[in-house]
């Protein structure tokens, strides 16, 4: 028997073996299927001891130094470190690192600079847009006037002369870039020359590229946006959370806007782990492997597009990649169905011609585990295979358990004797 301290911890499997029962099984499912789902990523054990640690027991509303709640010594030492860490790594004048999510962050940039019923121009949903821009089911759409610009039809690139034309037309009170699926670098200079010529705030939504800026690999947004909102679980490899950078201007405003008016308490074992996320990211290593994630997702772009796919912008720059399995006879939700049970785990997205689900795939995760331009290749094969349905659904799912064992995500150790 061996096993992966923190993720399988004795106490828990001696008192509640059905919920460790459920926690090893998820472990076994992450370690066996093939993670491409661009949102997610493998974070290290120190980041998941920093979760399981006793700041979890500690109420901190308020920031370091202006606590509602007695006891924040240590509470504040991990909260000033995270915020340091945060500002080196990034090079912003200041950060929140309080925000529980990045919808949290994205609600709280606007609570700093819009008051309700204020006109943004944002990324339309069916173009990659984030459920906080605009969406009619969120708060953003109900609470701002969103206008939505889009993608060229046959390129899939950001349309810049409709993005300046609707500025033009509309005055948005803010600018919002960032996506959930936009597979290429955003040109965030001219985000900021069209927010300079309307006199709008620009917001960069950052949760996706944030862990590329960190390794070197991606253009920051830093220079450029009033606010720059991001999540620390995606390409940044740390907890599940959000934070805030803006410039000393802006600081005070972004910090109430967070506490008190969007959060209560701030969950302080996130912040201590995103305080070790952040050291982890400002590491060679870290550098190595953004670039890594990029190389890896450019060749499994190419090697899509070899397979019949068509690759949305016809590739990435990022982690990134958008693709409609339509010319291999199979719609996107089915394609995402077919691959689920042969273990291969994708999400399906919009398509920037209107109606069609896509495929989005992410490389963050399989290159934490080690897989490199060789495995990409690999994973392009099978996906074409599966989606060509020349391998059925047993067939494949074996192929990948086989695949994936060469790569676990977490090291294992001997379990103590006794
Ligand atoms: C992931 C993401 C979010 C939301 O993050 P959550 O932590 O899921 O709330 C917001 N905006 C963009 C662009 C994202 O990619």
């Amino acid at each position: 028997m061996s096993v992966i301290p923190v993720l399988e911890a004795d106490v828990l499997r001696r008192q509640d073996p059905e919920l460790a029962d459920i926690l090893s099984g998820e472990l076994e499912r992450q370690s066996t299927t093939l993670q491409l789902n661009a949102a997610e990523n493998f974070t290290s054990p120190a980041v998941l001891a920093a979760l399981g640690s006793a700041l979890a027991n500690k109420y901190a509303e308020g920031y370091p130094g202006a606590r509602h709640h007695g006891g924040c010594e240590m509470a504040d030492v991990a909260e000033r470190l995270a915020v340091r860490r945060a500002k080196d790594l990034f090079g912003a004048e200041h950060a929140n690192v309080q925000p529980h999510s990045g919808s949290s962050a994205v609600l709280a940039a606007y609570a700093a600079l819009l008051r309700p019923g204020d006109t943004v121009l944002a990324l339309g949903l069916p173009y990659g847009g984030h459920l906080t821009h605009g969406s009619p089911a969120n708060f953003s759409g109900r609470w701002f006037d969103f206008v939505g610009y889009g993608v060229d039809a046959e390129t899939g690139l950001i349309d810049h002369l409709q993005v300046r034309a609707l500025a033009r037309a509309h005055r948005p009170k803010a600018i919002v870039c960032g996506s959930i699926a936009y597979p290429r670098h955003i040109d965030y200079a001219f985000f900021r020359s069209v927010a300079d010529e309307v006199g709008a705030y620009l917001i960069a939504d950052a949760a996706h590229p944030m862990g590329l800026v960190a390794g070197g690999a991606a253009p920051s947004p830093v220079p450029y946006a009033d606010v720059v909102c991001a999540t620390t679980h995606k390409v940044l490899r740390g907890p599940r959370g959000g934070m805030i950078l803006c410039g000393g201007d802006l600081a005070r405003r972004v910090d109430r806007a967070v506490f008190p008016f969007t959060q209560g308490g701030a969950q302080m074992h996130t912040i201590a782990a995103k305080a070790v996320a952040f050291a982890e990211a400002a590491t060679p290593a870290f550098a190595a492997y953004a670039h890594q994630v990029v190389v890896n997702a450019r060749v499994l772009a190419a090697r899509l597009a070899d397979e019949g796919l068509d690759v949305v912008t016809g590739g990435t720059d990022t982690h990134l990649i958008t693709a409609d399995p339509a010319p291999l006879g199979v719609e996107g939700r089915t394609a995402r169905g077919r691959l689920a049970a042969a273990g291969i785990v994708l999400d399906c997205c919009a398509l920037p011609h209107a109606g069609a689900r896509g495929l989005r795939l992410g490389t963050a995760a399989v290159t934490t585990q080690g897989m490199g331009q060789g495995e990409m290749e690999r994973i392009a094969v099978l996906l074409g295979k599966v989606l060509r349905g020349e391998l059925d659904g047993a067939e494949a799912r074996e192929e990948v358990r086989e695949f994936t064992g060469g790569f676990p995500p977490y090291p294992r150790v001997p379990a103590a004797p006794g």
